[in-house]
């Protein structure tokens, strides 16, 4: 029996097997679902550089760890999103729970779960919290460099505070990150989109101005016209970009409130050192911001030169059921930050510091008593396994990156002692006491 296969589709049987019965196993080979990546160990240790960085630097300014669930209810990003938005429109993977029919879905970003969390557990209930977290997020886009459908963020809340000081403690934080990484050509973007009421009425006067320039506008600006007029700002369709061009400006337009709001953003920035280009068509692609508006973009990865975006959102919690939370955080794309370093030439290794050979049944158990020593010590050891001979496993030593090979046969094992070969730099081999393994071994670490 075989299973007919559309072009484009695989036919899979839940135990992973199409097998007739009686028929020789012929398991249907599995792939990962399209837009969703696998991190293969050499490219896992660039991850782990960010991740380090990033849990260092949100250390460093009193960022505490939260994490939140990947699943949540739909309702929480219909209402938080915004339901004239992308994400919530056309990229969110939405499903039933097939036991009670709940309507659920994958995170598509992670500020909507944690203000849920925050209001669920009362976190701000005694006082203000810096929180941040990491993980993957999912939007049905169409996969391209940089652009996927299981990504993963780094995020960072600062829940209950007002003042923009915290706004630009955030873009702080991240030019420390990019400084602790080593990236170059990223630059900074800020806007104020102003409050509620401005927005109100700058809404009004763009609904005025879209409806002069109507025949520029594509569908999806046809039907946010009156939903979500500031989206249209956003478009690439070309036929739009004079009419966005000549569309009135928010931040000219903005209360005093905002603006004072928004000086002491570009005050703190200045005295901070921090570069910045006010650009007035910055809006983002969700609907819970106010004010403080921010992306991080860098001009070496394409069309996906967002690497970090984010801003202030002090009406989302009250659209969530909480009390009113004043708040401002950020996001940073991962996969993004990856691409930046290795566009950059960077490059990372997790070598162990040694890779013990060994041959007989002694010499086995010497290695593994020789290798827990020097783990005792701190080091990452490999010990050979899978047999094979001295010179086969000296190649999988040099392969593993190891900066010496300790070798171990019947005459260490009667000696006490290691065979300690460099295996990155041109030196002799020598024979080591083993109380002297670990000190020797490491004046070779890379
Ligand atoms: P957003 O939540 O859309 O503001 O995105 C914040 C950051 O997440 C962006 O600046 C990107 O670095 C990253 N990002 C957003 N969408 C994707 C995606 N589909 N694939 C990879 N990274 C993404």
């Amino acid at each position: 029996m075989s299973t007919t296969e559309k072009p484009g589709s695989q036919v899979i049987s839940p135990r992973g097997s199409d097998t007739a019965a009686g028929g020789a196993p012929r398991a249907t080979r599995l792939q990962a679902v399209r837009g969703m990546n696998d991190v293969l160990p050499d490219e896992a240790p660039l991850w782990q550089r960010v991740e380090d960085a990033a849990r260092t630097v949100f250390a460093q300014y009193g960022y505490r760890n939260l994490r939140v669930p990947v699943v949540e209810a739909t309702a929480l990003f219909v209402r938080g999103i915004g339901d004239a938005t992308d994400i919530v429109e056309k990229e969110m993977y939405t499903f039933a729970d097939r036991l009670n029919g709940d309507s659920l879905t994958l995170r598509p970003e992670a500020t909507a779960g944690i203000v849920r969390a925050a209001i669920e557990h009362s976190l701000t209930y005694e006082r203000p919290q810096r929180v941040w977290t990491m993980g993957p997020m999912f939007r049905h886009e169409r996969p391209q460099k940089g652009r996927y459908r299981q990504f993963h963020q780094l995020d960072a809340e600062a829940l209950g505070f007002e003042g923009p000081d915290v706004d630009a403690e955030q873009i702080m934080m991240l030019a420390r990150l990019w400084k602790a990484l080593g990236l170059a050509d990223v630059s900074l973007k800020i806007n104020s989109i102003g409050d509620a009421d401005d927005r109100l009425r700058h809404r009004a006067l763009l609904i005025e101005h879209f409806e002069r320039h109507r025949d520029v506008l594509d569908a999806d600006a046809e039907r946010r016209l009156h939903a979500n007029p500031l989206r249209l700002l956003d478009s690439k369709h070309p036929p739009m970009q004079e009419a966005i061009r000549l569309a009135p400006r928010l931040i000219d337009r903005i209360g005093a409130p905002a603006r004072a709001h928004f000086e002491g953003l570009t005050a703190a920035l200045d005295a901070a050192g921090i570069a910045y280009e006010v650009d007035a068509r910055l809006v983002r692609g969700l609907d819970y911001y106010n004010r403080t508006v921010f992306e991080w973009v860098t001009g070496a990865l394409g069309a996906q030169g967002a690497i970090a975006g984010g801003g202030r959102y002090d009406g989302l919690a009250a659209l969530l059921g909480g009390k009113p939370m004043p708040a401002c955080g950020y996001a940073c794309g991962i996969e993004r930050l990856v691409l930046l370093l290795r566009e950059q030439g960077a490059t990372a290794h997790d070598a162990p510091l040694a890779y013990v050979a060994h041959a007989g049944d002694a010499a086995a158990r010497m290695a593994l008593a020789v290798a827990e020593s020097l783990r005792d010590r701190g080091h990452a050891v490999v010990v050979h396994a899978g047999g094979g001979s001295l010179k086969s496993q000296m190649k999988r030593a040099d392969a593993s990156g190891a900066a010496v090979a300790l070798i171990i046969g019947d005459d260490e094992v009667a000696a006490g002692t290691v065979t300690l070969k460099p295996l990155r730099v041109a030196a002799p081999q020598s024979a080591v006491a083993v109380a002297d393994v670990a000190a020797r071994a490491a004046s070779y670490a890379a």
